[in-house]
């Protein structure tokens, strides 16, 4: 496959409508708050800024264009779950900490799905499918915490129930997870957009900065002075604070769109009521329907480029691709024919905890906010909270959550963080392939250890 430059190989970038981006940064300007990234993370934040305060000047700085990162690269998959899976929250926080997080992120996606009109979100809570009788019991344990943290709607399937949803052979069972949903990111990040310029915002694309000092924003166009300068730049944030690589892993994730279903393949594979999906390994893949009916197919054996590479040149995986078509064919053997015509890799930040976390750098003039593996389009809209509240010095309860006041647990550095990236993924290979987990694994998981997208 031909390797197309990132915002023509994915699909929503690529499909988007009639894109005017902002004119780039000139001279030497000055404002209360300068936001450096325009993903979600970026927009939310300031969108949260100047409903703390109305008349506040923001500006937001991208080096590309709005939704260039991952926030216009990802699957669309809208989680409830703002801590990765309840299970680890309950591991890491505690019980009561677990059910104000999962409280927390049911009222989240309420209010995303209220902004986030005409962004064809679908609100069709989410399957968890069984492929192996181990990943049954996962879904079972994953109810069984559900209940524990009082969250309603969880609902297990059994064969016949699971293929009457979606048709595949590989399928033993599943859990219906309510909630969640599916939408296009790039039309959420263009919602966003419109809904800031009209508050005032002022959006820099082009725009790349390349250093900061104490109140003071760099960019090769001109630069920025401001009273508090939020990084909103997830996987790329060590390329301005190198010693945040102390506390995430920057990884690749990849996707295949397809070509419109036509009406055989879909009564093969039904899918009428279009949840997104997860199956149950850990390497697992991700996948949903499009609005104009495209399976998109991604999977979450996440690649890191050493040392801590985040770039273009990581942006396609011919390998990777394979694997997904591979897969696709096994999972849906009667639409074996379907073509895939495009496909891309995004970067996300994983923390050890799986969990974003937040701090401040040059005497508090900067704040950060980052780490939400590959789930965080609802997360990322609690975060901008979280900064926001930050960066004003307003005190709110979302403050004293534990990802905000506690720090994930270090990654080593390199060679140590190839070499032990490369031991973890080939141990969790082989538990994909049946193995027990082996003593790597029992350990990490003794900690809470992990990384993963
Ligand atoms: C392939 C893939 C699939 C995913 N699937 C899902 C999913 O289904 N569901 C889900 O919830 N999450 C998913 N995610 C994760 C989700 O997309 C991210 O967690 C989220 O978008 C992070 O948003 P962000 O704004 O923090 O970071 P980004 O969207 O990465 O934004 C950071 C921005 O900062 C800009 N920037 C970086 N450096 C500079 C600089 N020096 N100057 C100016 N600008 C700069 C970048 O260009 C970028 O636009 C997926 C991610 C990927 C990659």
């Amino acid at each position: 496959m031909q390797k197309l430059p990132v915002e023509q190989s994915c699909y929503w970038l690529a499909t988007r409508e009639n894109y005017v981006a902002s004119d780039p940064l000139s001279g030497s300007q000055s404002a209360d708050y300068a936001v450096i990234g325009a993903g979600f993370t970026g927009l939310w934040t300031a969108y949260f800024l100047k409903q703390l305060n109305p008349s506040a000047d923001v500006v937001v700085l991208e080096r590309a264009v709005t939704g260039y990162g991952a926030s216009g690269r990802n699957a669309g998959i809208v989680s409830t779950s703002i801590d990765h899976t309840h299970n680890l929250a309950i591991g890491h926080f505690g019980l009561k900490e677990a059910a104000r997080l999962a409280s927390l992120g049911l009222q989240n996606i309420d209010e995303l799905s209220a902004f986030a009109k005409d962004c064809d979100f679908e609100r069709t809570g989410q399957l968890q499918v069984a492929m192996t009788p181990a990943h049954m019991e996962e879904c079972k344990r994953n109810l069984d915490v559900a209940s524990q943290l009082g969250i309603q709607g969880y609902r297990l399937l059994n064969k016949e129930e699971i293929q009457q949803e979606v048709n595949s052979p590989l399928y033993l069972g599943g859990l219906f997870v309510p909630g969640g949903g599916n939408l296009n990111p790039i039309k959420l990040i263009d919602r966003l957009k419109e809904e800031l310029l009209t508050r005032g915002v002022r959006i820099h694309e082009n725009t790349q900065v390349a250093s900061l000092d104490n109140g003071l924003v760099n960019c090769r166009e001109g630069s920025v002075r401001a009273r508090r300068i939020i990084m909103a730049t997830d996987a790329y944030s060590h390329h301005l604070l190198p010693e945040l690589l102390f506390r995430f892993i920057p990884l690749y994730d990849y996707i295949l769109v397809s070509e419109p279903l036509n009406d055989e393949q879909k009564r093969a594979i039904r899918w009428h009521n279009r949840q997104g999906m997860v199956d149950g390994r850990t390497f697992f893949n991700y996948y949903r329907l499009t609005a104009d009916d495209r399976v998109l197919w991604g999977t979450s054996e996440a690649v890191y480029y050493p040392p801590n590479r985040v770039d273009e040149s990581c942006d396609h995986s011919e390998g990777h691709y394979e694997t997904l078509r591979t897969s696709w064919i096994r999972h849906f053997p009667e639409a074996a024919e379907l073509k895939f015509p495009y496909a891309w890799g995004g970067p996300i930040a994983s923390t050890t905890r799986l969990t974003p976390f937040f701090g401040t750098a040059y005497g508090d003039t900067v704040v950060y906010g980052l780490g939400y593996t590959g789930h965080g389009i609802g997360t990322t809209r609690i975060a901008g909270k979280i900064l926001a509240n930050i960066a004003t010095s307003n005190r709110t309860d979302l403050l004293s959550l534990k990802m905000v006041t506690e720090k994930p647990f270090p990654y080593p550095p390199e060679p140590i963080r190839s070499l032990s990236v490369n031991a973890v993924t080939a141990s969790l290979k082989r538990v994909d392939q049946g193995e027990s987990p082996n003593m790597l694994l029992r350990m990490l998981d003794l900690f809470g250890i992990g990384f993963s997208s």
